[in-house]
């Protein structure tokens, strides 16, 4: 069971989870495009679905930093693991946790920290994606309860989840947007099919649609209104997960890279001995270093109770950019052997580009970046 410990045994526990349990699936979740039951199960038992839920609710309040090592061991053996367990836990998780009621707590938070619940997070809509406080999905309140209609787009796991968190517009002002926890099940509540994705192709993205669903008034989020607010503060948080899902995605490609390099033979010589190809390692190696700090400090931040909206952006900007260069190098120094699913490095090439697109793309993180130090 994981345990906030800033030690080796940690990231050990972690690294031997993702060996006996992902490393032999990883191609064939990522051919099937869906993970089987039983991973939910072993996650939740291991702790990894309730990182940043309490202990009185079930799960373990890991800190920052001892949460997205975790995150980075995960991905670095798995892309499409590392995303769900980011999203379940620092956007929904996170979302209940901080703004939820009591009730909305004790409810779900057990559930979700077990695996029991998959959750989902639902922000960006059709025609709103990175101007997210344009939605068109709205809110009506019928005097008990609230009417939903709208839908929302490339929501992860959406359709499996059992508890989704739906961001929709509650009145004309721009930024009138509230927090609804939506249920399976619940009446004009749909789930479109898995959309066929570059990568990530084992977790799940899908449309949700709310046709006159109603919603009762105990599962709006804080008050009507805060919707937006709650949106970005989580995503302060998302970003810095992103940012750790990028890294293990970055250093997994980057370990398969130098193992080979230091193996393979042309010429007579190693192909690490080439500048060209050795080069681009002691590159990389330099820039995984600066990341790892950049992640490091955010972290300390965040656990410290700090506004983390600058650092948030430029280390998730950095190290998603560095993710899909060091995935495009990684195939490169494989050469042919690199294109194929032999060494599974196309798989990190399909699935780093996701996080310059997830949770904000990387130009939405340089406009953050320039707002905050335009102050
Ligand atoms: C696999 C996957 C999983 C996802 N999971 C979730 C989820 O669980 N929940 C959720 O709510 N969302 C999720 N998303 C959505 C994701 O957050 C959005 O795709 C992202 O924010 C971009 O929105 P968009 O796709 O509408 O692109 P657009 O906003 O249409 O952007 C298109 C292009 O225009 C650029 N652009 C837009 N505005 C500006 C500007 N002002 N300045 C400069 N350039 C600009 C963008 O950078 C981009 O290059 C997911 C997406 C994917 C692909």
């Amino acid at each position: 069971m994981l345990h906030n410990a800033h030690t080796q045994q940690f990231i050990d526990f972690c690294k031997q989870f993702a060996t006996k349990y992902i490393r032999p699936n990883v191609l064939a979740w990522d051919k099937a495009g869906a993970f089987p039951k039983w991973l939910y199960e072993e996650l939740g038992k291991a702790g990894f679905l309730g990182m940043q839920i309490p202990e009185e609710y079930g799960g373990t309040a890991l800190d920052y930093h001892t949460y997205t090592q975790a995150i980075i061991e995960i991905s670095k053996v798995c892309g499409s693991v590392g995303l769900f367990i980011a999203a379940h836990n620092s956007l929904v998780s996170r979302h209940i946790v901080q703004f939820g009621s009591d009730m909305q707590k004790a409810k779900y938070l057990p559930q979700l920290a077990s695996g029991e619940y998959l959750g989902a997070w639902a922000l960006t809509e059709p025609s709103a994606g990175s101007d997210a406080v344009s939605l068109q999905c709205n809110a009506v309140f019928d005097g008990n309860s609230w009417v939903l209609n709208g839908s929302k787009i490339f929501i992860t796991q959406g359709a499996s989840a059992q508890v989704v968190v739906v961001l929709a517009k509650t009145g004309n002002e721009k930024n009138n947007i509230t927090a609804f926890l939506v249920e399976k099940g619940t009446k004009g509540f749909s789930a479109g099919k898995p959309l066929d994705k570059l990568g990530m192709k084992a977790c799940e993205t899908v449309q949700l649609f709310f046709d006159n669903c109603i919603v009762p008034d105990s599962n709006r989020v804080g008050n009507a209104g805060e919707g937006f607010r709650q949106a970005m503060q989580i995503l302060d948080g998302g970003r810095i997960s992103i940012t750790a899902l990028s890294l293990g995605i970055a250093k997994g490609a980057y370990q398969i890279a130098l193992q080979y390099a230091k193996q393979r033979e042309q010429f007579g010589k190693k192909i690490i001995d080439f500048q060209a190809t050795g080069f681009k390692l002691s590159q990389t190696a330099t820039e995984l270093y600066a990341a790892e700090l950049m992640l490091k400090d955010a972290c300390a931040k965040k656990d410290a109770g700090l506004s983390t909206t600058k650092e948030s952006a430029m280390c998730k900007f950095f190290a998603s950019e560095l993710a899909v260069k060091t995935a495009n190098d990684a195939v490169q120094i494989l050469g042919g052997y690199g294109y194929t699913t032999d060494y599974l490095i196309e798989k990190y090439y399909r699935d780093a580009k996701l996080c310059t697109i997830g949770e904000g793309t990387s130009e939405i993180q340089q406009l953050i970046i320039l707002k905050e130090i335009w102050k």
